[in-house]
């Protein structure tokens, strides 16, 4: 199949990372007679320095023109003088914003090589598997008004009906492909957005009969995380609540160099990046993990271009090479097999494991 590929590198660690997951992409288009191509673009600090802007227009419209994006990462103290307008980080909100991607997927996977880097027990992380759907677009960082009053401030959460409906059900489409399991994480004995949150994903739960769904107050769901990490499947909800959890979530696995991310909307078209930063202290030093962007191509293939089988074979390479016993800095591996590589490297192993 012939689809076009925007690949976004950034600032700091995002050039090194992309490069090797377009490898890698490019290995399996190869292997499965695709048509993959891809197309560079500015964005962050480097779209400002090349361009004037974060997101410079030439970047929004290559986008546009694209069935998927990947992205590396955006920022850096080289960045910190410049006007708030200009700033690296701009550039992310302005195309989620621009392209409307709603839906912010974050996979959290325990891998068995790297169980022992979990602040939690062993035990507990063991068949940890879930996705945060997080709403993205609205909710208390886009209500109106928010705003200072003298010695009173004011934020607003607004969510309308149609807003929440997309994303519930974005959540169950997604479920029907898992283990068939939606927890919905609300605050519906305070608030009242939480009530119509609630009145809604029940209402799309009648569509999904073969999905169990549960719904978890916010301040239970945060212990939950904690206690009993591997009895989620997908947890949808809006976007504080998302933001919370899904940091909290982040740190159930070891390290940020593992988390993949996808940002969605109605149609196909997402936004493919790792979780983490720009790692300014390691940018240019082969020492990044590529695995979080590796990942993020596969979330790409499964999302955008309903590729599951091409997707499972990244996955399943990831995790041989990890058993394998290769790591990189950031990932604390003993073991006698253990063997640290740098980027490059990793990526070298990813496409040899993929075979
Ligand atoms: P941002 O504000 O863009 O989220 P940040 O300041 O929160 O950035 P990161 O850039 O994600 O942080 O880096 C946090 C720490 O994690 C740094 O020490 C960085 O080197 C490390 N780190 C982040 N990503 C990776 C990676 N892919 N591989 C190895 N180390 C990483
Ligand atoms: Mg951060």
């Amino acid at each position: 199949m012939g689809k076009t590929i925007a690949v976004l590198p950034g600032d700091g660690i995002g050039p090194e990372v992309t490069s090797g997951a377009v490898r890698v992409l490019e290995t399996l288009s190869q292997k499965y007679g695709h048509n993959f191509s891809f197309v560079k673009g500015n964005i962050g600090g480097s779209g400002y320095e090349a361009e004037g802007h974060p997101l410079p227009e030439s970047t929004l419209s290559i986008c546009k023109k694209s069935d998927a994006i990947l992205l590396g990462a955006v920022g850096g103290p080289k960045y910190d003088t410049l006007p708030a307008h200009l700033r690296p980080e701009k550039g992310l909100l302005a195309i989620r914003k621009e392209l409307e991607l709603f839906a912010n997927l974050r996979p959290v996977t325990a891998f068995d090589a790297l169980l022992d880097a979990s602040p939690l027990k062993r035990e507990r992380v063991t068949d940890v598997d879930f996705i945060i759907v997080r709403e993205l677009t609205g909710g208390l960082y886009f209500g109106e008004p928010s705003e200072r009053r003298g010695d009173v401030a004011v934020d607003t959460l607004v969510y309308s009906e149609q807003e929440i409906e997309r994303i519930v059900d974005k959540a169950f489409q997604l479920a029907k492909t898992r283990k068939q399991k939606v927890t919905s994480v609300d605050k519906a004995n305070v608030l009242e957005s939480s009530k119509l949150w609630r009145e809604i994903v029940e209402k799309v739960a009648q569509k999904y009969p073969e999905v169990t769904l549960e719904h978890v107050l916010v301040d239970a769901a945060a212990m939950k995380l904690i206690t009993e990490p591997a009895s989620f499947d997908v947890i949808v909800t809006e976007n504080m609540f998302g933001d919370i959890l899904s940091d909290e979530a982040s740190v159930l696995t070891g390290s940020l160099g593992m988390l993949p991310s996808a940002s969605l909307r109605e149609d196909k078209l997402g936004l493919y990046e790792p979780a983490h930063g720009s790692a300014p202290d390691i940018a240019g030093q082969n020492k990044a993990n590529p695995l979080a962007t590796i990942m993020s191509a596969a979330l790409l293939l499964r999302n955008s271009f309903d590729l599951h089988e091409e997707a499972s074979v990244i996955e399943r390479a990831v995790t041989d090479t990890l058993n394998s016993g290769y790591h990189t800095a950031d990932l604390s591996v003993n073991g006698s097999n253990a063997k640290r590589v740098g980027t490059q490297e990793m990526v070298d192993q990813v496409i040899k494991h993929m075979a």
